[in-house]
């Protein structure tokens, strides 16, 4: 390596599979949709993504996969999520044994234990600050960190990097997560704040449940970050209720001047509006659904003429709104799908955020 070439970290592993050519056509496919996928004249098949690299090859024994990024979190990512592949699309009972660059039992790159430092409310909102060490790597490749949630009086035991590049938890079963954005990070002061909502439900969710009775001192886990990033384009037009507002909060503070930002934010009534300080051009209408104001009906007023041309359209709502609003964007705006991020944040009536858009 000289000087100049950035590091690059590396790891391997053979997948004892009986169908090594089955199982590399199912990975090529499934992973293909989220990763540029390529054949060489070899044969081999090339995953690559803003992750980094993996290179699919048959070879005695089975399926081989090396796995290459420019930095540890990466990897660990991709290991995981072939993992997560491996074990669902092979033969049932293989097991996985990673070599390279974090390995079995080291910490996990993604992961952080963060200590809470300070809860306010704000509006419906629980505000909490969080504190952890070494946060830079969460202030690139995505906005949103999966909150790990211990049981209230449990004394959490974290993960670490497992045999199969999947998290390890040393007591068994994880504790439930919960997907959350952060609205503000200062890496240098290790601390992040999240906006966490107090929805109808929150005596039942492990999310807002916890973000009710956080104490300065509690430790949560936190893994990312992921998600959220924008196609650059000169014109926005957001769409957010409360789960989305921190979102909108984060990008317009990071978008840079000479963008145009038209935003739409549904929230209960006045005490749930914030402050939005960007340099960017933006209008901001704020939806009171005490008043009958609503994501769609303001995705419907906009008409087939009325976005400038590269218009962005991003969202995070709920699933039935985001619905409305993809249909709108898609049918009546003619947006082509990689101008559009549009996000379902929750759903009514089931927990989690493992819900899957149906277009
Ligand atoms: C990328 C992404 C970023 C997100 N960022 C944030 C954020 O910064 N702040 C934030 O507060 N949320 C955010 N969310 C939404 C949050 O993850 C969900 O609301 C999640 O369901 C909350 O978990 P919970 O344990 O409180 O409720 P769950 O256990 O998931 O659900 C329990 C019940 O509550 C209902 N419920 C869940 N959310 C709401 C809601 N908002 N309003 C009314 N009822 C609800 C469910 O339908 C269910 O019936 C984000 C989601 C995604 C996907």
């Amino acid at each position: 390596m000289t000087l100049h070439e950035p590091a690059r970290f590396f790891a391997n592993l053979l997948v004892p599979t009986s169908d090594p050519v089955g199982l590399r056509g199912r990975l090529a496919e499934h992973l293909g949709r989220h990763a540029r996928c390529e054949t060489t004249e070899t044969g081999e098949v090339l995953l690559s993504s803003e992750l980094g690299l993996s290179r699919l090859t048959l070879e005695a024994g089975g399926l081989r996969i090396a796995a290459e990024s420019g930095d540890p979190t990466g990897l660990a990512y991709i290991k995981m999520i072939m993992a997560d592949h491996v074990l669902e699309l092979g033969e049932a009972g293989l097991a996985l044994h990673w070599t390279g660059a974090g390995a079995s039992g080291s910490p996990l790159p993604f992961f952080r234990a963060m200590t809470v430092t300070g809860v306010a409310t704000v509006g419906r909102f629980r505000r909490l600050t969080l504190r952890g060490d070494d946060l830079g790597r969460f202030a690139e490749g995505g906005l949103h960190v999966r909150l790990l949630l211990p049981a209230e009086g449990v004394r959490q035991r974290w993960p670490v990097t497992g045999d199969d590049g999947r998290p390890f938890w040393p007591d068994g079963n994880p504790p439930p997560a919960r997907v959350y954005t952060l609205r503000r990070l200062d890496v240098a002061a290790g601390e992040v704040e999240i906006d966490m909502l107090l929805h109808a439900s929150h005596h039942d969710a492990p999310g807002a449940a916890f973000a009710e009775r956080a104490r300065p001192g509690d430790v949560v886990g936190m893994t990312g970050p992921g998600g959220g990033d924008l196609p650059e384009a000169t014109d926005y037009l957001l769409f957010a209720d409360e789960t989305g507002l921190p979102a909108v909060v984060r990008m317009l503070a990071e978008m840079p001047a000479g963008r145009r930002v038209r935003a739409f934010v549904e929230i209960e009534d006045e005490d749930d509006r914030q402050a939005l300080p960007s340099v960017a051009a933006a209008e901001v209408t704020w939806l009171y659904r005490r008043d009958g104001a609503r994501l769609e009906t303001a995705a419907a007023s906009i008409g087939a003429g009325d976005l400038p041309p590269g218009t962005v359209v991003w969202g995070g709502m709920e699933h039935a709104a985001r619905r409305a609003v993809f249909r709108r964007a898609v049918d009546v705006w003619e947006l082509p799908r990689d101008r559009l991020r549009l996000a379902s944040y929750w759903r009514r009536g089931q927990a989690g955020t493992d819900h899957h858009h149906d277009d």
